[in-house]
């Protein structure tokens, strides 16, 4: 019997292993996967948004036109700046992109127009898509927009014309604040991605044919935990209308008649939702799977969800997006929510190592903090055009592409808990800040001699960004006045959530013996323990 159970062991762990090989391997030909899709179920709904809807077959019928245009127009193999909203035709752009053998680089269209121009610069792209209006007037590379694209004789690329991305080539490049104020790009391959893909459909339960909720901007790498993910799997992509977001009470009546299935959001975004006593299992009985990462899951917000949709599973997952968006996954489940008052981030995902370093950079025991350094086939080949930002924090750990994620944590029994920064960047309602990125930009202003931007926490979590600031001369009346100038202009260069929702106005900012700023003590007198 005992050797009869170690048989029935061995077919279980041989049938565990193939089907996660299979999955690998399935989830392996992304675009092919998509397309085999719209051959046999043309007419599925792969997009929705308000009330439009796109199916399989669309989405491929015009990103086999763009694809054709794009390789007549651009050849080569540098990427293409994809700018617009939570758009179909941004998907159909990506998609262009990759079956002509290029990266696509997602910017938001709610970017303010120096940032766009310092990604379109530095990134070296050889054109733009313009599924929104393109902030410039001027523009030296092709523009190419979503109307004449609308206007074009439909000669889709045939078999042979298309050459997708494919192994080590970049897939995607997101831009991601950086500390000198010059965003850094980074290049997620396609390996990076199939890697990640299949994590997502084979170790959470989804199932296939599911609605995704996709509530991240492009240019949040958390969008792609539900955009490669719900294409992949014949599911549909579920977005919420511009306005709904910014309008609580639409949205709160809009989320139960979008029958999603899978939630993928920031914590912030779930708790805006909790919010509303409406939110719950009987109005949105469809939802089975919570997906969270980007910030810290709050017990409570945990605790709440659990309450409210008790026939739903919840998921923690964390990760940068130089290692493709998460590495680790925990569900949430009562035991857990039991045990841990701050909730682990989880295990690594069977492909990826993750190692506690301490300040020497060798490995920390169980149970002592260090830095999260990840090891494996997630980790990105670095920063785009930045061979010296990406030496600072790529490397090789035994003998893997490894990252320093610059977050402290502890590992327990395989179980990762996160525990915070060693430096000044910030989630702030997902978003990722550095500090210095907000600093840069103010300093630029000649209304501003110093500056220093400090978070203000409430239960681990950034719910403020102040400003000090030394004024330099100025004509304005008040304080108030001078606020406003300097709000506006700093608007100009980053995105909305980067501006500090209150400035301070000192006579000098305090220094360390060593002559720096004392940012660390600001940052404790206005964040008392
Ligand atoms: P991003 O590159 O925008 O995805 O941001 C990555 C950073 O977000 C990580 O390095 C962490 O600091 C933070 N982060 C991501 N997931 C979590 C999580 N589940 N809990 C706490 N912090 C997280």
């Amino acid at each position: 019997p005992l050797i009869d159970f170690h048989l029935h062991l061995t077919y279980i762990l041989y049938g565990c292993i193939m089907n996660r090989q299979r999955c690998v391997m399935d989830c392996s030909a992304i675009i092919k996967k998509i397309r085999d899709l719209a051959g046999t179920a043309p007419d599925t709904v792969c997009f929705q948004r308000g009330s439009d809807t796109f199916t399989y077959g669309e989405l491929i019928r015009r990103a086999d036109v763009l694809t054709a245009e794009w390789l007549r127009r651009f050849p080569g193999r540098d990427p293409l700046l994809c700018f617009g909203s939570l758009d179909f035709e941004m998907i159909v752009g990506f998609l262009a992109c990759i079956q002509s053998s290029r990266p696509y680089i997602p910017v938001d269209a709610s970017m303010p127009a120096d940032r766009v121009k310092t990604i379109r610069d530095t990134s070296g792209c050889c054109g733009i898509w313009a599924a929104a209006p393109w902030p410039f007037e001027e523009e030296s590379l092709p523009v190419f927009s979503a109307e004449e694209f609308g206007l074009l004789p439909l000669v889709p690329a045939g078999e042979n014309d298309r050459q997708p991305v494919t192994g080590d080539d970049i897939f995607y490049i997101i831009y991601t604040s950086g500390t000198t104020g010059l965003p850094k790009g980074v290049q997620i391959s396609y390996h990076n991605l199939t890697g990640f893909v299949a994590w997502i459909l084979s170790d959470f339960g989804l199932g296939e044919g599911r609605r995704f909720l996709l509530q991240a901007p492009f240019s949040f790498d958390l969008s792609v935990m539900s955009l490669w993910p719900a294409l992949v799997s014949g599911g549909t992509l579920v977005t919420i209308g511009k306005d709904a977001i910014t309008d609580f009470k639409r949205l709160y009546s809009e989320i139960p008649e979008l029958g999603l299935q899978v939630w993928v959001s920031t914590p912030s975004f779930a708790d805006l939702c909790l919010a509303d006593p409406g939110f719950h299992e009987e109005n949105n009985p469809q939802i089975r799977h919570f997906l969270f990462c980007g910030d810290e899951l709050l017990h409570r917000t945990a605790e709440k969800l659990a309450a409210r949709f008790p026939g739903a599973r919840i998921f923690n997952t964390y990760g940068p997006t130089e290692a493709t968006v998460a590495v680790t996954q925990v569900e949430i489940d009562s035991k857990i929510l039991e045990t841990y008052e701050r909730l682990p981030v989880g295990t690594a995902k069977p492909d990826t190592q993750i190692e506690i370093l301490n300040e020497a950079g060798l490995p920390s025991p169980d149970g002592v903090a260090g830095e999260i350094v990840i090891a494996g086939p997630a980790v990105s080949a670095g920063y785009r055009n930045d061979p010296e930002r990406t030496a600072e924090v790529f490397f090789r750990y035994n003998d893997l592409p490894a990252y320093h994620t610059g977050d402290a944590g502890v590992m327990e029994n395989g179980m990762l808990f996160f525990k915070g920064r060693l430096d000044f960047q910030i989630k702030f309602h997902g978003y990722r800040i550095e500090l210095q990125d907000i600093e840069q930009h103010l300093l630029k202003n000649p209304l501003i001699a110093d500056a220093l931007a400090v978070p203000i926490y409430k239960d681990f979590k950034v719910f403020r960004i102040v400003a000090y600031l030394v004024a330099a001369a100025h004509d304005f009346e008040s304080e108030y006045e001078l606020s406003k100038s300097i709000k506006k202009t700093l608007a100009k260069s980053v995105p909305d959530y980067m501006v500090p929702q209150k400035f301070v106005f000192v006579d000098k900012l305090p220094l360390t013996v060593n002559g720096k700023v004392d940012r660390k003590r600001v940052t404790e007198e206005v964040n008392p323990a």
